[in-house]
């Protein structure tokens, strides 16, 4: 617990200066509400004595003084404390991504998208109130109290002593009350809301399905039960937050009935007259707005401390892959080439690959087919260092991959896979992601390449409109290509089509792939498929069967061998036949 308070405390380093200044104006701010009101008693009760207006007027320039400084100063207060959290949340937000890109996605497969979602944003907006709720004011409370107390000892020890005991009282010992009563509601809301985001992700990603299956009204019960649950809780906080306000209200009414149960006495005895009795009255009760914010202090430190848990619990996940200390040079060329390749996803699972190799030499191309669960996904995912390898080697135009830096590898590497993913944004946008600086026509020549530049052409505003979420204003046909001209845009020495047909119908995978052969001449190509249509025009198939390789060559000879390939090939010719 203490070692993630100074965790996220060193995150907040960077703005201490501001912090500072945000911490004295708030100080300065609860010395104004003294100021205006132990001058606004010192004026009532003086002019109660009918003196002379004289007398008054240096009373009344402080009321006057002391009552705009308290607005100013909240208000530069409340400036400079935005500002510090918002550059904190900035900062935070980049942190957590920056450790988060190199987890995906072998390390992110376990998280839901919801639960991740209600992380990053979620999380890190709890945090935000960090410095503003939990670090600020507890410094602002102690510099108040370190001045009341000399100020109240010169009048009487005994008043310091009621004065800070109640101030204590107030803020530290409700706080650390209504803290242990609500702890336990506070880390179950926390979890509450991140199991209510994660089911309206859910819910929303699916529900077309959702509605297709009739399921929607189970799916509402699901989230209103859990919607229920999180107001419950809600309710619970409510309920503590009363009994706060409520305790820290009697404080101050003791502290200040105590006062006068000293300072009374004092009148009587002539060492206080009744002006000053007014003024210390007023004095305590004005001091107390200092401790008035620590038990809400108290409850966001334990919601930040539990959404800084959950965030370091995500950004401490060690990559699964990581760039050698010192990376080989970037090869110039790109032949591949897999020796005895071994994987498996995790001690005691059955290997993935086992004993894969295959060579596929600059300029070739080479296809790696096999049924579902073959393997197939797992060659891409090592290829582009997603996840580590140990046993076997990967060569990459003469380079142990293992070598290179991550970055090389997938700048060396053009990839279509099966899911494209478009951005919400505009055809050029999502072109432009491959090479920012590509010119007008080296757009337009990737397009046509990839056979659509006339559809594109035919949108209404060209290269500039907008393609929608995921890509949802387009075809299935139509987003492969654009993820085709993507890749070639990138214009990288090895072309890998991972599956590039697998969301498309018979007839569009057909036409693509035809585009895509076309392509592939003279260019370094690794195409993963478990379509089996127009293979000829590849220079080495590849047939992987539960991670091993059992059959090689090009596609006449592996129909004339009659095993997997053959079997395989001909069911996709019935299918095709059959459309
Ligand atoms: P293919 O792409 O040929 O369909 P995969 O490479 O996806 O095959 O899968 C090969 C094997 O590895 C399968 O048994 C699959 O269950 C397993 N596998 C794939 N991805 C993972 C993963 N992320 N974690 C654990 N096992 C996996």
């Amino acid at each position: 617990m203490r070692r993630l308070f100074w965790r996220v405390l060193r995150l907040a380093a960077p703005y201490r200066g501001w912090m500072a200044l945000a911490v004295l104006l708030g100080f300065a701010t609860v010395g104004s509400s003294v100021g205006l009101l132990t001058t606004s008693a010192y004026l009532i009760a003086r002019a109660a004595l009918r003196p002379s207006i004289a007398v008054l007027q240096v009373a009344i320039v402080g009321v006057r003084f002391f009552g705009i400084a308290r607005g100013v100063l909240r208000y530069l207060e409340r400036l400079v404390s935005h500002h510090v959290t918002f550059r904190l949340l900035a900062r935070l937000r980049v942190w957590c991504y920056t450790a988060l890109e190199p987890l995906a996605p072998a390390r992110l497969t376990e998280a839901h998208s919801g639960d991740l979602l209600s992380r990053v944003v979620g999380d890190i907006e709890t945090l935000e109130n960090f410095f503003g709720r939990v670090i600020a004011p507890p410094l602002v409370a102690l510099l108040v109290a370190g001045l009341a107390w000399p100020l109240t000892a010169a009048l009487d020890p005994r008043l310091a002593i009621v004065l800070t005991l109640f101030m204590a009282l107030a803020g530290v010992g409700v706080p650390l009350l209504t803290r242990g009563l609500s702890r336990r509601t506070g880390r179950r809301l926390a979890a509450a809301r991140a199991a209510l985001t994660a089911a309206l992700v859910d819910g929303v990603q699916g529900v077309a399905d959702l509605s297709a299956a009739n399921q929607g009204p189970r799916h509402q019960s699901r989230v209103a039960a859990l919607d229920c649950e999180w107001s419950g809780l809600q309710a619970r906080m409510a309920r503590v937050g009363g009994l706060n306000d409520a305790l820290t209200g009697l404080m101050v009414n003791l502290a200040t009935l105590a006062a006068l149960a000293v300072a009374v006495p004092l009148v009587g005895a002539g060492r206080l007259d009744g002006v000053q009795l007014a003024v210390l009255v007023l004095a305590v009760i004005a001091s107390f707005e200092a401790v008035q914010p620590l038990p809400e202090a108290a409850h966001s430190l334990d919601a930040s401390l539990e959404a800084a848990r959950r965030l370091f619990e995500l950004t401490d996940a060690v990559p699964a892959v990581r760039d050698p200390p010192a990376p080989a040079s970037v090869p110039a060329d790109c032949g591949l080439v897999i020796e005895d390749l071994r994987f498996r996803y995790a001690p005691g699972e059955p290997p993935a690959l086992d004993g894969v190799s295959l060579a596929l030499p600059a300029g070739k191309s080479l296809a790696v087919v096999g049924p579902s669960g073959a393997g197939k996904s797992t060659l891409v995912n090592l290829l582009l260092r997603f996840w580590a390898y140990d046993e076997g080697r990967i060569m990459l135009g003469g380079r142990e991959l293992r070598d290179l830096a991550q970055a090389d590898v997938r700048r060396l590497v053009g990839v279509v896979s099966q899911h494209t993913h478009l951005f919400n944004g505009t055809v050029r946008d999502n072109l432009l992601l491959a090479r920012p600086d590509a010119t007008e026509a080296e757009l337009a020549r990737a397009l046509r390449q990839a056979q659509i530049l006339d559809f594109v052409r035919s949108l209404p505003d060209g290269l500039d409109t907008w393609v929608g979420e995921q890509g949802v204003r387009l075809s299935g046909g139509e987003r492969q290509r654009l993820a085709v001209a993507r890749a070639l845009l990138k214009d990288a020495p090895m072309l890998l089509l991972d599956e590039p047909t697998a969301n498309l119908d018979a007839v569009t995978g057909r036409e693509l792939m035809r585009t895509l052969y076309g392509l592939m001449a003279g260019r370094t190509t690794l195409l993963i498929t478990h379509h089996i249509v127009g293979l000829e025009h590849v220079d080495e198939i590849v047939v992987l069967r539960a991670g091993r390789v059992v059959e090689r060559g090009r596609h006449a000879e592996l129909v004339r061998m009659g095993g997997l390939y053959r079997r395989m090939f001909d069911l996709q010719r019935q299918v095709l036949a059959d459309v």
